[in-house]
């Protein structure tokens, strides 16, 4: 073994769990490290507090001598948790968050000095951010950037440092993060379902978007992980031959969670809890090292931000457990990758879940409405939900038999399926009889309030009904949900729109309205139907049946981030007020050129590891035999032929399969070369994934075998079994 993997395998084995703080109940401990209301209640003189109270729910604007009050009362409260520093936290295009730390601390006279905090930096900053990628927004003379305030997101504080959730905009005004794009889509979101939410209870006046995320991650022990730089480097290991166990026997899949992994599991959701992430499930997942965590779902805005702050303290408190936290969506070859199921639904001020079925004919028609608009949207923009989940870490995962495929499809389950295909036929052109309509309230009324029913459920399906939610499970476990919760709320916001639109076109025509919404009802399902599947999603004969329906198969990010340009997409997002033109295909820019950059990064890493690890380890396995084989020559003289014809036949699979990867890697690199020529971004994209990608399952397929062939004492990197059985 190579001393650097030796030293990994002694370390790890000889790691005992952490201790961990156990005192106290969790629930005293919820939110202790947030500047929720209640807090707020306390620091605040009353009437800021309600103006901040509207502020959060309403989005009204705040008066700048309220604001001074606020930031005052979140110094008072930070200082209070031991925080010396704040930080406007914001959300760059680069998917991760960034933050700029400044100090509370002010010399006012020579050994004199106070802690500083005023209105003005509460609700505005100027973060030095040219490094940010802007996609062309931010011309360098220009090269300003601001962080504001999103009151709708409480502060909160984490290692000593008063974090400032805010949207991140350009001199200009527009957007160069997520925050700001979610907070507009939810706004459109929002107003749509209340005009149609207004059919039925006059009483609604705000609906808010609820997003549930599960997480799935693997633990990989420091050791292993600083001993694989191409774990370090890129978030997946580029070659490993997968190991002789892996998940063929299920075996990992809520079995009981390894001791070490479970110190560290209580320790970082009880600092997830301090931060009011209201964590409540954990399990292990399917491959070994895998485990998911999930919240309770929460208003969407709020449950990104918790999305973004869990993984950050993920990878914190991985640290302190000797662990490193790998996010990326397929790091090991062979095993399960991981995703980020983002559960989804629209719920009332009156308490309603839009989409769960009620109790009552009438409750139900609203559940139909919004069930049925949710598939006609998904149905009509298929593409652009695509589109939103692309990136070049994803491209692993999607479509690998293990995770949904990149065909966007709805499943529903068979008791809505006859739902619909019912209304679909028993609603007749023309008047409505009264028989008609009690008959279709009568039908209606028979849909089951519990709908959850777990053999009914496909797993299979990127976007599922799950009962009272739809959960859309083909995002990737390193992304930034807002950037498919952007697109899912905005298509939502058109579609209910045109569909309140189309249905008071009918009503002034002269039908009423529940049949009005029934007609219309009837016409989407008609539309939309192609969109639903309820087979699986995983399966070869969906691939072929997908194109004869003529949905898309975009199966990689160079293809699906072409949608983002086009005119359909431009006029939707500008419609709903959620990105301009030039926002749109900023966008697009930037995340082109994430895909090159991902995919630039590991060809290098291939290209320098098969050079300077992998042959040297080869070579001294080739001298040792070589060695072995002039010893047994010397020894058997004319017998030797027949001595050594297992050592020669392995020199000689080595030459070979080291030959072919390097013929390989050489070819990479001139292709990367000619690659890095081309002005044109999506050409460039495109030249990455179809003559410098396609090297990369090659080389390790000659790497893989080598790993089999030369001696393990030789083997520079620890292997796969090593890495995820060892604990
Ligand atoms: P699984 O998909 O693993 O079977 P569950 O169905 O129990 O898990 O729930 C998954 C997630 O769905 C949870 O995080 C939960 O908070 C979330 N969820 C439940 N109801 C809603 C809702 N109305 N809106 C958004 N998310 C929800
Ligand atoms: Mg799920």
């Amino acid at each position: 073994m190579s001393t650097v993997r030796k030293q990994a395998y002694q370390d790890v084995l000889h790691r005992v769990p952490k201790q961990i703080e156990q005192s106290g109940k969790i629930s005293k401990v919820f939110g202790e490290n947030v500047f929720h209301l209640e807090v707020m209640r306390e620091y605040l003189p009353d009437e800021a507090y309600k103006s901040i109270k509207e502020a959060s729910s309403k989005g009204t604007r705040i008066e700048r001598r309220v604001a001074d009050q606020v930031a005052s009362a979140m110094k008072e409260w930070a200082l209070d948790k031991g925080a010396t520093h704040y930080t406007h936290w914001f959300q760059p295009l680069t998917g991760a968050t960034a933050e700029k730390h400044d100090a509370f601390f002010k010399p006012v006279s020579p050994g004199h000095a106070i802690e500083q905090f005023s209105g003005e930096l509460l609700v505005q900053q100027e973060p030095d951010a040219s490094s940010f990628p802007n996609g062309g927004i931010r011309n360098t003379f220009e090269a300003r950037g601001y962080t504001a305030w999103d009151p709708s997101s409480p502060a909160f504080v984490i290692a000593n440092t008063l974090c400032i959730p805010t949207i991140f905009i350009a001199y200009t005004g527009e957007a160069l993060d997520y925050k700001m794009p979610l907070l507009k889509a939810l706004n459109a979101v929002e107003n749509a379902s209340i005009a149609v939410c207004k059919y039925f209870d006059k009483n609604v006046t705000s609906v808010s978007a609820t997003l549930g995320w599960e997480q799935e991650y693997f633990l990989v022990d420091k050791a292993f992980y600083n001993a694989r730089p191409d774990l370090m480097m890129t978030g997946r290991v580029l070659f490993g031959h997968a190991p002789a166990k892996g998940q063929q026997l299920d075996d990992h899949y809520f079995g009981s969670i390894p001791e070490r992994a479970t110190a560290f599991m209580r320790d970082f959701e009880r600092e997830a809890i301090r931060l009011g992430i209201p964590v409540t499930t954990r399990h292990n997942e399917v491959a070994p090292n895998q485990f998911e965590c999930a919240p309770i779902f929460e208003e969407c805005n709020l449950a990104n931000d918790h999305n973004l702050l869990l993984m950050d303290l993920l990878e914190k408190v991985a640290r302190k457990h000797d662990y490193r936290i790998v996010l990326h969506e397929k790091p090991f070859p062979g095993l399960n990758g991981s995703g980020k199921h983002n559960n989804w639904s629209l719920a009332t001020d009156t308490g309603v879940n839009l989409l769960a079925p009620g109790k009552n004919p009438k409750s139900n028609l609203q559940f139909l409405t919004f069930f049925v608009n949710t598939i006609k949207a998904i149905h009509d923009n298929a593409d652009l939900l695509r589109a939103s989940i692309a990136s070049a870490t994803n491209d692993y995962r999607l479509g690998g038999h293990e995770a949904p495929p990149a065909i966007i499809s709805a499943f529903i389950g068979s008791q809505l399926t006859k739902v619909l295909d019912d209304l679909e036929e028993n609603i007749k052109a023309g008047k409505m009889t009264p028989k008609d309509k009690t008959e279709l309230k009568l039908n209606i009324g028979k849909i089951p309030q519990i709908l959850l029913d777990n053999t009914d459920r496909n797993r299979t399906s990127p976007f599922a009904f799950t009962g009272n939610k739809f959960e859309f499970r083909a995002v990737g476990s390193l992304a930034n949900c807002a950037q498919s919760m952007i697109v899912l709320n905005t298509i939502m916001a058109n579609q209910l729109e045109i569909f309140k639109k189309d249905v008071d076109t009918r009503i002034k025509k002269g039908d009423g309205k529940d049949e009005a919404i029934l007609k219309e009802l009837q016409k989407l399902i008609k539309e939309s139907k192609n969109i639903r599947f309820e087979g699986n999603g995983y399966s070869e004969e969906w691939v072929k049946e997908a194109k004869k329906r003529g949905l898309k198969n975009l199966k990689d990010t160079p293809s699906a981030l072409k949608v983002w340009e086009e005119k359909r997409s431009i006029d939707l997002f500008e419609k709903m007020n959620v990105f301009t033109k030039r926002e749109l295909l900023a966008r697009q820019e930037i995340e082109y050129e994430k895909y090159i950059m991902r995919v630039q990064i590991e060809s290098r890493l291939i290209g320098d590891l098969t050079q300077n690890h992998v042959i040297p380890a080869v070579v001294n396995y080739q001298n040792k035999l070589i060695k072995n084989i002039e010893g047994l020559n010397n020894l058997l003289g004319k017998n030797a032929e027949a001595g050594t014809k297992e050592q020669r036949y392995i020199l000689q699979k080595l030459s070979s399969h080291m030959n072919d990867m390097q013929a390989h890697a050489i070819e990479m690199l001139e292709c990367r070369k000619k690659a890095n020529a081309i002005e044109d971004i999506a050409k460039k994209s495109v030249a990455y994934r179809d003559t410098v990608k396609v090297h990369f399952d090659k080389i390790a397929y000659h790497c893989d075998k080598l790993e089999v062939f030369v001696d393990d004492e030789l083997w520079p990197f620890p292997k796969l079994r090593e890495m995820l059985f060892t604990s």
